[in-house]
């Protein structure tokens, strides 16, 4: 059976494309490999937002090639917002491409997946190259990919593209604007993706909550209570939403869901009205506070999370204050902070760029007060017992199993004695007493495992280095 490796760059967005993929290549017969050296068809799902994103994804094509050079039969796919993006300058940087797919061509890609699988060979020939070069020329790692626990977490697409063009932002233009699907088609889907054994399910979006029914207007809040109604969901959440599109009537909703997962990402970028003006956010300091306060109110246990960009061209140091005002007062248990920079094709790439110099003391400044914050937030797990669904063998030490809580807070721990993967697979919710508590994360250890979020579970033996240790 031809094997497919799915490697993933980028926002939910990207992963749930890379789920339907993933879906679409085993209904065709194929096999998911977990290593790409394994696999006869590799797809690199990428992502253009930032610069980084960019260079990342032409680095793996390179990395890519060792393959196609040990094999040409393989086939590398490239697909995603950059393949949208860059289709024609994918054909110089990267002639050893076979099949470029753009964002609206997610269909296209699953028919020649299909085409291709009887011409391909079972698994890609292991002459050439040794099992440790191939790994060290193949370098980096991506976000996702697709392995034994993919399944247990669904992303689906509720609305693709965006219309609110912010002046530093690539979406609108390589995913073009609003398209919300029915809400029929997204029950369906994640009555599907239920019946496969998804414990949480993620609704995806650029802004997810501006989500519409095209049919009846019906809204994001609508949405979360008849998903959450359907039999068998574990959990569910959402990402990534806009803060302007939050309403009362949103928020009051969501408050009526239990099996929302507790946290709620509010993107600020700067806490400057100058700034935010310029960056076209659609909402003042002052009206992002307010939807602070909605969520103070009627989910006062949510974990608050942002996305912040430093030395956006124009920023000056009252600008950056404004958003250190915000940052130190510790408003957010978590941040994705960025120092700006310049995307092709976007308003903000031939404005005045803040030089170097002045924007990275200030990011160091943001990101020290913002270390601080999430440490104090992890820190208040220390002695509790969190269940956190399990992600798999830690990508820094396959000796420990890392796990996300509720709140995404990643977990670590060490693996439990006489531990099978595909156990853990089945009964994939974990109960960690947290022993330490650190800025990208917490550690401890597990004492029980679950088949269903509300079960209570069976006790875990504990890990070998434990018993020696005792
Ligand atoms: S809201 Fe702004 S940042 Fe988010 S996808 Fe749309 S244009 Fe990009």
């Amino acid at each position: 059976m031809p094997r497919i490796y799915i490697e993933t760059f980028g926002c939910q967005m990207n992963e749930a494309d890379s789920q339907y993929i993933a879906d679409r290549a085993m209904t065709a017969g194929y096999q998911i490999a977990t290593r790409a050296e394994e696999a006869s068809v590799l797809v690199l799902n990428t992502c253009t937002v930032r610069d980084n994103a960019e260079r990342r994804a032409y680095g793996r094509m390179n990395h890519f090639k060792v393959l196609k050079e040990r094999d040409p039969q393989v086939r590398l796919v490239v697909m995603g917002c950059l393949a949208e993006q860059d289709r024609d300058r994918m054909q110089k940087f990267a002639p050893h491409v076979d099949a470029v797919f753009g964002t609206k061509e997610l269909v296209e890609l699953g028919d020649q997946l299909a085409a291709w699988q009887p011409t391909l060979p079972d698994e890609p020939s292991d002459e050439g190259a040794s099992d440790e070069e191939l790994y060290r020329a193949m370098g980096g790692t991506a976000d996702a990919v697709v392995d034994a626990f993919s399944h247990l977490r669904a992303f689906v697409t509720v609305q693709r593209g965006c219309s609110y063009y912010c002046t530093f932002c690539i979406v609108p233009h390589v995913r073009g604007r609003f398209d919300h699907r029915p809400m029929r088609e997204i029950v369906a889907e994640v009555q599907t993706h239920l019946a496969n054994g998804a414990r949480e399910v993620m609704l995806v979006g650029q802004t997810v909550n501006a989500w519409r029914d095209p049919a009846n207007g019906e809204d994001f809040g609508d949405l979360c209570k008849a998903v959450a109604a359907l039999p068998g969901l574990e959990r569910l959440t959402f990402i990534s939403p806009h803060p302007k599109d939050f309403s009362e009537k949103i928020v009051a909703d969501l408050a009526m869901v239990p099996r929302l997962n507790p946290r709620v990402h509010l993107p600020l970028q700067s806490g400057s009205d100058a700034m935010l003006r310029r960056m076209n956010r659609k909402y003042t300091r002052a009206q992002f506070e307010e939807k602070l306060s909605l969520f103070r109110r009627y989910l006062p246990h949510w974990a608050v999370t942002t996305d912040i960009i430093v030395g956006f061209p124009g920023e000056n140091d009252a600008d950056f204050e404004a958003t250190m005002e915000l940052v130190e007062a510790g408003a957010f248990a978590n941040a994705f902070t960025f120092i700006y920079s310049i995307r092709r094709g976007t308003p903000a790439a031939s404005w005045e760029q803040v030089p170097g110099d002045v924007s990275a003391p200030r990011f160091k400044r943001l990101i020290d007060a913002q270390n601080a914050a999430t440490r104090a937030y992890h820190d208040c797990k220390i002695g509790t017992t969190v269940r956190a669904l399990i992600v798999g063998p830690s990508k820094k030490d396959p000796a420990r199993l890392a796990a996300k809580a509720l709140d995404n807070v990643t977990v670590i721990a060490p693996m439990p004695a006489g531990y099978v993967e595909a156990v853990y697979a089945r009964e994939p919710w974990l109960d960690i007493e947290i022993e330490t508590a650190h800025v990208w994360g917490a550690m401890g250890t597990i004492v029980r495992r679950a088949q269903r979020y509300d079960d209570a579970g069976v006790t875990v033996e504990r890990p070998v280095i434990d018993l020696i240790a005792g």
